[in-house]
């Protein structure tokens, strides 16, 4: 598969030639990029089936309280369901669980969650811990004085993902009538009154299973998230994405390994493929020895932008050296890569459709983390207390229809806000300078700057709150008036109209939770 790309992507050749598995990698990221061709004005898959359709003649091989397909982040909420709540779970996975190509970074005390909700103690995951840094920071490419914003106690530690998704593995094997199945394809499933019957390929051959409720953990390239979020035959299950690639090496010069590198460009956006985009570097060291890179940009997912990912790789080898130069030694461990989704909710609430009757959706299909951070592991750590007592709950009352299902989800007003900010990450050639993008964040980290530290913190942790956030617009709106234009040229009215929605949606949110407080006490 490899010699097919050696003219075309000379670089990404020469590079995976090396890797360990180079033609599994490549293979993974063309599977990818078969999204560009699934999103837009298509048919949308169509997998979801009413039980009057289910063939008579099936035999089914197992039921189930919850058949997780997509075993990365499902694993994880698979795991805390059985452990905590005693529910049978089924698991399969198309490649192999508890096996995913990325590694995940997160502050301590978001990891320090999954102890207090009484699942993996810390002691277990600090095993998966394989470096923490003394500090990070952000840095945009402005010409004049650029600003390096210094932030403590956020992405500060670097997770072997598998370590972690291994003791999530272990504990769903703990239990004896538990079935994890890899090398396992979801093909299509049917809703019956009694649950919903899972149809699977694995080896070939077609196997039947029933569960109360479907869990879709496929990530962004989930058909059931397709079908579920198309309308008027145009397939619509994302609003914004980020193409991100990058590598774990070694041989990278000019990294200071108690650093994290969490937002860094280094030049005005690239031109060279569609209308523009601003790329983006992050970096952080993965031990005392190896540094994980990714170059990124963040993007409309119905953009004229190139977003292959393959080509993207190429751009990634292209342009490593004016980020960090790689020495004579430079090794690649893996590549690491993804479409990281984003969604922008139009209204005051959540508007992305997440579940269906006995269908649920978790993690990158349901594609609620932080259109601006894009942490879809803390985001599925810090919610899944809430979304695994809430679902266990659903299932021992037997609530599983769409509208029980959908308000079990990682939705906050506080992320979801966020796709009005990264919207101002997204360049347009048709409206923006070159250097707009990093222009405009040097203004907001000299803003963030001046605020109290856990203004920054808490942005970059997805947990800001209500008044944290109107303070930080309000500031940027008095110290750069420069905003209200631009963010009129970015959003236009109706695009200002939905940010409005949306804080007044958080508002309203916000009220009625200390409400309940006050009732409770
Ligand atoms: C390069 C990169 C770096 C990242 N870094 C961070 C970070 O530092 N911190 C953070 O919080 N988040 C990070 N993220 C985001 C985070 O990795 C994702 O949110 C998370 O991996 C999503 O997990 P998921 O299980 O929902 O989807 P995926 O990781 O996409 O997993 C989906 C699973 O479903 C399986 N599958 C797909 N289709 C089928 C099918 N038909 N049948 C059966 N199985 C199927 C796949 O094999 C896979 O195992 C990063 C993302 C990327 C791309």
């Amino acid at each position: 598969m490899l010699s097919e790309i050696q003219h075309s992507h000379p670089l990404v050749y020469q590079h995976f030639s090396k890797i360990q598995h180079g033609d599994f990698w490549l293979k993974r990221i063309m599977e990818l990029d078969r999204y560009w061709s699934q999103v837009g004005n298509r048919p949308a898959p169509e997998v979801i089936f009413d039980g009057s359709t289910l063939p008579k003649d099936i035999e089914i091989s197992g039921e189930f309280d919850a058949i997780y397909a997509g075993a990365t982040l499902g694993l994880l909420h698979a795991a805390a369901l059985t452990d905590l709540f005693g529910k049978r779970v089924l698991i399969i996975d198309k490649y192999t669980p508890a096996k995913t190509h990325r590694d995940w970074n997160i502050s301590l005390r978001e990891l320090q969650r999954l102890d207090t909700m009484g699942f993996l103690k810390l002691p277990e995951t600090e095993k998966a811990i394989t470096k923490t840094y003394k500090t990070g920071f952000v840095e945009f490419a402005a010409r004049t004085a650029k600003k390096r914003l210094f932030i403590d106690h956020v992405l500060d530690c670097a997770i072997d993902s598998d370590v972690i998704l291994q003791l999530a593995l272990n504990k769903v094997l703990a239990r004896k009538d538990n079935v994890v199945l890899a090398q396992t394809a979801f093909k299509r499933c049917w809703k019956t009154d009694g649950g919903v019957v899972v149809e699977v390929v694995r080896e070939g051959a077609s196997q039947f299973f029933k569960a109360k409720v479907l869990v879709d953990t496929m990530g962004v390239m989930s058909p059931i998230a397709m079908q579920l979020n198309s309308e008027n035959g145009v397939v619509r299950p994302q609003t914004h994405i980020c193409p991100t690639v990058g590598t774990l090496a070694s041989g990278l010069e000019e990294i200071d390994y108690d650093i994290g590198e969490i937002l860094v460009s280094t030049e005005p956006a690239d031109t060279s493929r569609g209308s523009g985009r601003q790329l983006i570097w992050e970096g952080f060291p993965a031990t005392d020895t190896l540094f994980t890179s990714y170059l990124f940009f963040y993007d409309r997912v119905d953009s004229d932008n190139d977003k292959s990912l393959l080509n993207l790789f190429e751009t990634y080898f292209e342009k490593l050296p004016t980020y960090k130069k790689p020495s004579d030694k430079f090794h690649i461990e893996k590549p690491v890569f993804g479409i990281i989704p984003a969604y922008h909710h139009d209204g005051f609430g959540k508007t992305r459709v997440t579940a269906d009757d006995g269908i649920v959706l978790f993690g990158d299909a349901a594609s609620l983390s932080s259109p601006l951070t894009f942490c879809g592991f803390g985001s599925m750590v810090r919610n899944l207390e809430r979304t695994t007592s809430q679902l266990a709950r659903a299932l021992s009352l037997n609530a599983t229809s769409k509208t029980d299902l959908d308000a079990i989800s990682a939705y906050e007003p506080n992320v979801a806000i966020m796709s009005n900010l990264m919207k101002f990450m997204c360049y347009d050639a048709r409206t923006d300078e070159p250097n707009f993008v990093n222009e405009l964040m040097n203004e907001v980290m000299k803003v963030l700057d001046e605020l109290p530290p856990r203004f920054r913190e808490t942005m970059f942790r997805d947990e800001m709150s209500l008044a944290d956030f109107t303070t930080l617009i309000l500031t940027v709106g008095a110290k750069y008036p420069k905003i209200f234009p631009i963010t009129y040229q970015k959003l236009g009215i109706s695009g200002s109209v939905s940010w409005l929605q949306n804080w007044a949606g958080w508002a309203v949110r916000s009220l009625s939770m200390v409400k309940s407080l006050i009732v409770a006490l």
